[in-house]
């Protein structure tokens, strides 16, 4: 067999993508002596602003693909939707240890969810939308409340209608299609936490799973990650257990986030896979012997992956367009255990992930309070 390479420091790591996964990416390889180049449309990327280079081109920019493939040892994705023809160039010309059939599968939910069921996990119940007809039926059997997805292109709930009544149906199906995508109706799973646990897997097949965090989203969006998870010693281990499984079934080379129901009953459902690093890992970053993001790098270089203990209780809260104000008015007054990182990003929109604040605290509960006592956040959210 193959002795899988080793990329060692010094070597330079292209990364497709100049938001912030690539900037937290970068940053945590230049600690590790490792040089870098991203590719992004937007001058002065969040990446960019810490790599050694930028590329400045749009992500199905060919030529600029190949430049990217010349001047790079290892190539990396910070996101899911890379054009087909760009990640032939890339592979083609330089090394992409992710490889691209993840990607193929973490890009349509319908491969996502036939894989994870292949593999024996559970997950919600199904089918495939391409008419009214086909909703109508799939509606008869898996009944309501039920949530209708287009298979691509969705994010933060973007692409979504939470179908509760037979009357919403035509204008569900009416309002999805005109994505033009294929459509996706799963059943409604009645969870009482959502948890993720990121996995890592290296070329030569060594995996490792980080601490599972509880997630809490308002308006669809990830607002808090609290780790520990409050779940039970057994839903954790079988937690990790799914995430482990799942990054040995796909040969995942380098992260796989799985984003998890849990039920009342203490089930576990599948219910997305992201092959990258996650928003809901942030919190290694301050919390864990190793971050994801050096995990990452650990994973793809072929280096021993890094023990992911839990040093401390850790609360990771997003700060978004709409708390930079508050959060640059507290900034002097950040208590110590809170760790603040900020993306560089120029133009400050709602909805925008701007930044986070990771916060460890002798316990979540004191972790949560004092996010609570800054007042960046509203009420609602904090309350969660
Ligand atoms: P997704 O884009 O698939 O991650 O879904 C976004 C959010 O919608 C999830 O975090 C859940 O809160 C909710 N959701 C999605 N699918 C389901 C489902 N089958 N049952 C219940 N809630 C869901």
């Amino acid at each position: 067999m193959k002795q899988a390479p080793v990329i060692k420091p010094g070597a330079t790591i292209g990364i497709l993508g100049g938001g912030q996964l690539g900037r937290m990416i970068a940053l945590a390889g230049r600690a590790m002596g490792y040089r870098f180049l991203t590719m992004d449309p937007t001058p002065d990327a969040p990446c960019g602003q810490v790599a050694d280079e930028q590329i400045v081109a749009a992500y199905d920019d060919a030529q600029a693909a190949l430049e990217l493939a010349e001047k790079s040892d290892l190539i990396t994705y910070e996101f899911e939707n890379v054009d087909a023809t760009v990640a032939e160039i890339l592979e083609t010309k330089s090394f992409v240890p992710q490889g691209s059939r993840l990607l193929r599968i973490t890009q349509n939910r319908i491969k996502e969810k036939t894989a994870i069921q292949e593999m024996g996990i559970p997950v919600a119940p199904f089918r495939v939308v391409a008419s009214l007809q086909d909703l109508e039926a799939a509606i008869e059997e898996l009944g309501l409340p039920a949530v209708l997805k287009t298979a691509t292109g969705g994010y933060d709930g973007k692409g979504q209608w939470v179908l509760r009544k037979h009357e919403e149906l035509g204008q569900a199906f009416a309002e999805l299609s005109k994505a033009g995508v294929e459509l996706i109706v799963e059943q409604f799973v009645p969870f009482t936490m959502e948890v993720s646990v990121i996995a890592a897997r290296s070329l030569s097949g060594e995996v490792s799973t980080f601490p599972a965090a509880e997630n809490v989203h308002v308006n669809n969006i990830l607002h808090l990650s609290i780790v520990p998870a409050r779940v039970s010693a057994d839903i954790e281990l079988r937690a990790k257990q799914i995430a482990e499984q799942i990054a040995e079934k796909l040969e995942v080379v380098g992260l796989i986030a799985v984003e998890m129901f849990v039920t009342a009953d203490g089930s576990l459902y599948v219910n997305e896979l992201a092959p990258r690093p996650h928003n809901s890992g942030h919190y290694t970053m301050d919390a864990c012997v190793t971050s994801q993001f050096e995990q990452h790098l650990r994973a793809v270089c072929n280096l021993p992956l890094g023990s992911t203990r839990l040093l401390s209780p850790v609360v990771m809260v997003n700060i978004l367009g709409e708390h930079m104000d508050a959060t640059l008015a507290m900034v002097e007054k950040l208590p110590p255990t809170a760790k603040l990182h900020l993306y560089g990003k120029k133009e400050s929109k709602e909805k925008r992930k701007m930044g986070h604040l990771n916060v460890l605290a002798a316990t979540t509960e004191e972790a949560l309070a004092i996010i609570d006592d800054l007042q960046i956040w509203n009420k609602v959210e904090v309350t969660q």
